[in-house]
Formats: C-alpha cells, sequence, structure tokens
C-alpha cells in the first residue's frame, strides 16, 4: 500500500528534531528544514540547499509541503489587490492588500466558507467547507507581503482576520497562525498590528481572553437590538447580546484591551435614534472604539447603505457620549474585494 505523505508543516520544530534522531540523523537537521519552511518560506524540498541530496530526496519521498498558490490576481485604482487563492485540494479563498497612505494591511481568510449566515455578507452564501490549516493562512499573509514590497515598495504592516470564515470557529488553527506570523521564528510581527474580528461567538471570546492574546479584538455589531440583530444575523438566536456582553466584560478583565465595534447603517434597518441609542448603551459596558464601515452591495434590495445624515447623526451622537468613532470608507469595491463581498467569483 502506498504511504500517504504528511504535510511537513504541520510538525513543530521540536517534532522535527526528533523525526531526524529517530531517522538515525542529527536533531540539528530539524532545524535546519523548519528554518526553511517557515523563514525562508520554501516550497520544495529541493530549495533546501544546506541539506544533502540524499536527506532532500528522503524528505521528498515522505512528506510534501502544501503551499498554496495565488491563482488569479485583481488590482483595484486604488491600490487594492484581491487574490483567488488555491489550496491543495483544489478549493479556493481571498485574500486582500488594502494600501492607504501610510500602512498596508492583509485581510486574509480563516475558512472556506463560513457557517454563520450574516445576511449581507456574500461569503454567507458559500457554505463552509473547511478550516484553513495555520500554514494556509501564514501563506496568504507571507504572499500579500511580498506583493506589498513589489507594488508599494514597503512591507506588510497590518493584517485583519476579515476575510472569509469566522475565525473564532477555527480557533486552533487561527492562533498557531498568529504564533507563527509573530514568532521570531516566523516573520517576527507585532501582535499589536494584527486584529480578529469575530461576529460574537461568547464562549470562543472567553477562550481567547483567557489565553491573553497581544493581538487586538474587534466585533461585528452591527445592531445593539436583539430583535433586530437576530435578523441581520441570524445565528444572533444562539448568541444574544447579554452573552455577548458577558463575554466583552470577561475580556476587558483579563486583557485590559479595549474592542472595537464595527457597524454598518443600513437604510430602514438601523438608522433611527433607536438603534444610536442602543448602540451608546452598548458602548458603555467596556471601554471601546467604533468603526462605522459602508456597505458593500451584495445584489441583495433588502440591504442599501443608510443616507449620509443618519451615518452623521451616528458619529454626532457617539462623540456627545465621549466614544471614539472612525467612519469608514470602502476600497477595492470595483473589483467585490471589500468586506464582505469575497465570494470567489471573478
Ligand atoms: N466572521 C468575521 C470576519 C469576517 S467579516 C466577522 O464577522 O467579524 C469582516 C467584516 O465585514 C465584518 O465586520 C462583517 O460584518 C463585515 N461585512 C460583511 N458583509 C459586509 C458588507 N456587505 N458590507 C460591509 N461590511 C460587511
Amino acid at each position: 500500500m502506498k504511504e500517504t505523505k504528511k504535510d511537513i508543516r504541520s510538525y513543530t520544530q521540536d517534532e522535527l528534531r526528533e523525526y531526524f534522531v529517530d531517522q538515525g540523523q542529527q536533531a540539528f537537521r530539524g532545524n535546519q528544514v523548519y528554518e526553511w519552511l517557515w523563514k525562508k518560506g520554501a516550497h520544495h524540498f529541493e530549495d533546501m540547499t544546506n541539506l544533502s541530496k540524499e536527506t532532500r530526496a528522503f524528505l521528498q519521498e515522505h512528506f510534501v509541503i502544501n503551499h498554496i498558490r495565488v491563482d488569479h490576481m485583481q488590482r483595484s485604482k486604488d491600490g487594492t489587490i484581491k487574490n483567488a487563492v488555491k489550496l491543495h485540494d483544489g478549493l479556493t479563498v481571498e485574500s486582500v492588500l488594502i494600501p492607504t497612505p501610510t500602512r498596508t494591511t492583509a485581510c486574509v481568510s480563516s475558512q472556506v466558507g463560513c457557517s454563520l449566515n450574516c445576511e449581507f455578507c456574500a461569503t454567507a452564501r458559500l457554505k463552509r467547507m473547511r478550516n484553513l490549516n495555520p500554514d494556509e493562512i501564514y501563506d496568504q499573509v507571507v504572499a500579500i507581503d511580498q506583493q506589498s514590497r513589489s507594488y508599494h515598495n514597503r512591507p506588510l504592516s497590518n493584517i485583519v482576520f476579515m476575510g472569509m470564515g469566522e475565525p473564532l470557529m477555527n480557533y486552533n488553527n487561527v492562533i498557531k497562525s498568529i504564533d507563527k506570523i509573530t514568532g521570531d521564528d516566523g516573520l517576527g510581527m507585532s501582535p499589536k498590528r494584527i486584529t480578529l474580528s469575530t461576529s460574537g461567538v461568547p464562549k470562543m471570546m472567553k477562550k481567547l481572553a483567557d489565553d491573553r492574546p497581544r493581538f487586538n479584538l474587534a466585533l461585528s455589531l452591527h445592531s445593539a437590538i436583539d430583535e433586530k440583530r437576530v435578523k441581520i444575523m441570524p445565528f444572533n438566536e444562539q448568541f444574544p447580546l447579554e452573552d455577548i456582553k458577558d463575554a466583552l466584560r470577561y475580556w476587558y478583565d483579563k486583557t485590559g484591551t479595549r474592542v472595537t465595534y464595527e457597524y454598518v447603517v443600513w437604510k430602514g434597518i438601523n438608522d433611527t435614534k433607536e438603534d444610536i441609542d442602543a448602540l451608546i448603551d452598548f458602548c458603555k459596558v467596556i471601554p471601546c472604539k467604533v468603526n462605522i464601515i459602508e456597505y458593500n452591495s451584495i445584489d441583495d434590495a433588502r440591504f442599501e447603505q443608510a443616507s449620509k445624515q443618519a451615518v452623521d447623526a451616528y458619529e454626532r451622537e457617539l462623540n456627545r457620549y465621549g466614544f471614539t468613532v472612525n467612519v469608514r470608507r470602502s476600497r477595492g469595491k470595483d473589483i467585490d474585494a471589500a468586506c464582505g463581498q469575497l465570494a470567489n467569483k471573478e
């Protein structure tokens, strides 16, 4: 029977060292291979030039390196780049490079499709196929860092987990990928430049708080009124706002860091005074910041960006109560690369 080759990047450095010892070789070979795989981003065993030909052939025989491949790249007028990323099993996810005058942000996917059912999000129309492995998330970041260097002459500065999928529903792999992105054995980026965005899974938010991460947390709120939120984010039925508030308090208690609330204002859905008042109450729970993001159309007549006056009213009221609020413009809309538009269409 043919042995199925293992993905060598599922091994920790210690496991690789042990593997070499078991093969009657020296442990430091494991370090060398590990460095090639993560720090130097090698995609082929032949590239590992400080290993003997025999060792390279041996590895080739027993392992694979399941790296991602940028299959298709689209560039927007504003410099945004959207990548269709092919995985080793033929599935596709998307990742986006978002440039501003001062930073380059990578928006990465954590799952193929999504199991949540936000009515306003294009990714929700794809069913969840599988979780991404840590290396598949890491590779998206490496690919965007290279694009940032080639097209914008600077390295990647920030990472947001706001692509396809719900990162807290692929917890272990997302955390492992962040460990690699921030670790000295990987990209060595500062965790302060990473933001994980969740739709709000209270149990997992608490678990995350227990792990005391040093990266930022964002919550996709969109409504602070349960009856409304459940209509646009039906899974809110299982995770009511009271449970989310409880998880937020727990988060702040453990980490002492504020959370960003992402919020889209839609015409006829959450553009009244009552909605603003509810958000203001919600903002009193723990120290926070509100990002009002523009709605990116996904061809659904129920949803329409609210008027400028409605958004201004939110901004004014939040300011009046002393809360920090940013009104964000979307980028990459001409190539369907903006928030909620990722749906594997070309
Ligand atoms: N599942 C995670 C991360 C992916 S979504 C989460 O929900 O946070 C990233 C952000 O884009 C979320 O804030 C989401 O609510 C928002 N979003 C989804 N569809 C959108 C749309 N059509 N227009 C604008 N923002 C959208």
